[in-house]
């Protein structure tokens, strides 16, 4: 794996709203997930909702945190984004395994595209 990755080293928007501290901006880094999912550069394996619902239910508090696990297909690494109602965003590599440990809630908008991703891995 390549110490920097064009397609998920850039996906990170910085705020410095909160002084001292830059941390990430939940929604402008969504919005190049987003943005990277949709031209085939990250593939969704399982998340709290689809990343077009996020905004919306991030902002009705719908739940206390919503996280993401993607592929890069720029490298093959595994990206955790999560976005918490009061807490700092997340966007971290992780490895595999973390998919399947995380505490998932199951949801009604919970997506899993774990079972297409294995079948296609497995050729
Ligand atoms: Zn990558």
């Amino acid at each position: 794996m390549p110490a920097i990755c064009a397609t998920h080293d850039s996906l990170a928007v910085y705020s410095t709203m909160r002084s001292r501290h830059t941390e990430i901006d939940a929604f402008a880094t969504l919005d190049r997930v987003r943005a990277a999912a949709d031209a085939g550069q990250l593939r969704l394996l399982r998340a709290d909702c689809p990343l077009e619902l996020t905004e919306e239910l991030v902002t009705r508090e719908a739940k206390y945190s919503f996280v993401h696990f993607l592929e890069c297909r720029g490298c093959g690494a595994f990206v955790f984004f999560g976005i918490h109602i009061r807490g700092t965003p997340i966007l971290k590599t992780v490895p595999f395994e973390n998919i399947d440990h995380w505490p998932w809630d199951n949801t009604e908008t919970q997506i899993d595209n774990m079972p297409e991703y294995l079948a296609d891995t497995a050729r």
